[in-house]
C-alpha cells in the first residue's frame, strides 16, 4: 500500500508540557506502519479558549503512514489517553496532550469523528508556524500553501522554544 503523508499537531499545557510533547513525539516514532519524516521546533503559545490556563507548548510532526485516517486517529487518541488526557467537557480547556490530524495527504475527510483538513488549521498561528517549518512544501487540499498561510497569520505571542533536532 502506498504511504500517505500525514501532518500531526501536538499541544500540551499541563503537567510539564515540554516533556509531554517530547514523550508524544517518541510515541509517534513508534507507531505501526508509520515513519516520522520531519518534526518542527517546539513553540510556546498563549492559550486559545478559556482564559487563565497556562501557555501551551505546540509542535508538528510529519509521518509517512499506511494507517487509514481513522486508524491514525485511534492511535493518536490512545497516545493522548496514555499520557493522562481526560476530557473535562470544557471546550479548549487545559490538557496534558492534544494530538490533531492536520492533514492526511491531499484528502478531504468529513466523518463524525474526523474532519480533515483540521478545521482550525488556516486560522491558527500555533499550528501554521510549526507546520510550515516541518512541511514547507505542504498545501491544503484547496491548494493554499501552508507557508503562505503562515506568513499571513497573526503570529503574536507564538515563540519558538527549541530548534528542531
Ligand atoms: P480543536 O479540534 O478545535 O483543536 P480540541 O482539539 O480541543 O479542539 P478535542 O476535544 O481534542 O478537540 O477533540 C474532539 C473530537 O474532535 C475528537 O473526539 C475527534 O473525534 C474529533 N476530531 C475531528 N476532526 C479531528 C482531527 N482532524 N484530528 C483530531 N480529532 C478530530
Ligand atoms: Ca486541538
Ligand atoms: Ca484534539
Amino acid at each position: 500500500m502506498r504511504a500517505v503523508r500525514a501532518c500531526i499537531g501536538l499541544g500540551s499545557n499541563l503537567d510539564h508540557p515540554e516533556r509531554q510533547v517530547r514523550m508524544a513525539l517518541q510515541a509517534l516514532a513508534e507507531l505501526p506502519q508509520s515513519r516520522v519524516t520531519s518534526v518542527s521546533s517546539l513553540y510556546r503559545t498563549p492559550p486559545m479558549g478559556p482564559a487563565g490556563q497556562p501557555d501551551y507548548v505546540n509542535a508538528v510532526a510529519v509521518l509517512d503512514t499506511t494507517l487509514s485516517a481513522l486508524a491514525l486517529l485511534d492511535a493518536l487518541q490512545h497516545i493522548e489517553a496514555v499520557q493522562g488526557r481526560t476530557r473535562s467537557g470544557e471546550r479548549w480547556g487545559p490538557r496534558t496532550l492534544d494530538l490533531d490530524v492536520l492533514l492526511y495527504g491531499n484528502e478531504v475527510i468529513d466523518h463524525p469523528r474526523l474532519s480533515v483538513p483540521h478545521p482550525g488549521i488556516a486560522q491558527r498561528a500555533f499550528v501554521l508556524l510549526p507546520l510550515a517549518e516541518a512541511a514547507p512544501d505542504a498545501k491544503l487540499p484547496d491548494g493554499r500553501a501552508v507557508t503562505v498561510l503562515a506568513a499571513g497569520c497573526d503570529a503574536g505571542g507564538v515563540r519558538r522554544l527549541i530548534q528542531a533536532p
